[in-house]
């Protein structure tokens, strides 16, 4: 194979460059993807910096790819060359064992392959992310695509919106829960307009007080600033659900007052550092306190098609490649609106 184009970091500390990916063959089971566009998710920088460590490098990250499928093995049958396909978090998983069984490979007992800073399953072969011009992936994690919805808007579903999605649907949201959304970034307003669809009360939880109205403009009918802690005491005792994406360490403890009895909280933000929860923030009230990780494949092929039936797609800023370092100086300033996506095209 040609090597193809690509953007990569060659440590915790380089700033993300040019770089070449020696992609395989496509084998019988293959499908080879031309990228169009590329989510920048805040995990993208914990791992390229090594928030969370173990790092590989060089990293070429991303997992919020879209594009068109250019040639697949003789075994493919879900795919075409010319349809359009997305990859999310993963590339692979064992799947035989006891989670992969009940579709949720992301928590493979082996360790789901995922789409970069991981290795096939072979345990060996490095992966390497969107951030590039072309990929190839076994047709088991291809998700496809509606051609209904705006494709470069259509990225950030990918993990954004299956991140989001997941928990959503676990925790049963339906007419009329009260969901509270904690910061208004890439996964936040994905899960607000999730939750609206699926006919919550949805009131946006932010630091940022200029976001409130573009937190109503995406369905949320509430706001609390979270910088004020009559947020907190307003809002006490009300949620059914709160789910939190933000990517910094916080209080959970404060959140947590905000919940109904038996009310959850789920944790999707992956701050590098623990935070204390005292018991008696869980005890009185018997509350929940969850994390989810992205969503297994055949659940992230339901949300595209869900968000295709409500017309949802994500809020993006369309950005060349060679921009993608100052995205991540603005995204860790909150500062996005409300998801960067790269146009592969400008590699
Ligand atoms: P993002 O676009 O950067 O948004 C994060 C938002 O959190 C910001 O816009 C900001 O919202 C708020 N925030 C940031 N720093 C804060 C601070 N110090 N205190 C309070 N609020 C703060 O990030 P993202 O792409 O949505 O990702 C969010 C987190 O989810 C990251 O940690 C990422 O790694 C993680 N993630 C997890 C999964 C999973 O499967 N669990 C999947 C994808 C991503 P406001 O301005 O509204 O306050
Ligand atoms: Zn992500
Ligand atoms: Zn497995």
């Amino acid at each position: 194979m040609p090597l193809t184009k690509a953007f990569a970091a060659a440590s915790a500390t380089s700033a993300l460059a040019p770089f070449q990916v020696d992609r395989r063959a496509v084998g019988p089971h293959d499908v080879q993807i031309e990228i169009a566009f590329c989510g920048i998710c805040h995990s993208d920088i914990h791992q390229v910096r090594d928030e969370w460590g173990g790092a590989t490098y060089p990293m070429v990250p991303g997992h919020e790819i879209v594009g068109r499928v250019t040639a697949v093995g003789g075994h493919v049958g879900k795919f075409k060359a010319g349809d359009l396909a997305g990859v999310g978090c993963m590339v692979d998983s064992c799947r035989t064992c006891a989670n992969c069984a009940r579709d949720l490979e992301q928590f493979c007992e082996k360790g789901a392959a995922f789409t970069y800073n991981s290795t096939e399953m072979d345990r060996k072969t490095q992966t390497y992310g969107g951030y590039s011009s072309s990929v190839v992936v076994d047709e088991a994690f291809v998700l496809r695509v509606s051609p209904k919805l705006d494709l470069a808007a259509t990225a950030p579903l990918l993990c954004a919106g299956i991140t989001t999605y997941s928990p959503l649907r676990y925790w049963k949201t339906k007419k009329g829960d009260k969901v509270g959304v904690v910061g208004l970034g890439g996964l936040g307003h994905m899960a607000v307009k999730i939750a609206a669809a699926m006919g919550a009360e949805v009131t946006m939880l932010s630091t940022s007080p200029s976001k409130e109205a573009d937190a109503r403009k995406l369905g949320a009918t509430g706001f609390g600033l979270t910088s004020d802690d009559a947020t907190f005491a307003r809002l006490r005792g009300h949620f059914d659900l709160i789910i939190d994406t933000i990517s910094a360490p916080h209080d959970y403890n404060k959140y947590l007052g905000m919940l109904r009895i038996e009310g959850a909280m789920v944790l999707l933000g992956v701050p590098p550092t623990p935070t204390p929860v005292a018991a008696t923030s869980l005890i009185f009230g018997r509350k929940i306190l969850s994390g989810s990780l992205i969503g297994g494949i055949a659940e992230t092929q339901e949300m595209l098609d869900f968000c295709a039936e409500h017309g949802i797609v994500s809020e993006i800023e369309l950005i060349p490649v060679q921009q993608v370092n100052e995205a991540y100086e603005r995204m860790l300033k909150g500062d996005v609106r409300y998801r960067f996506v790269l146009d592969m095209k400008t590699l």
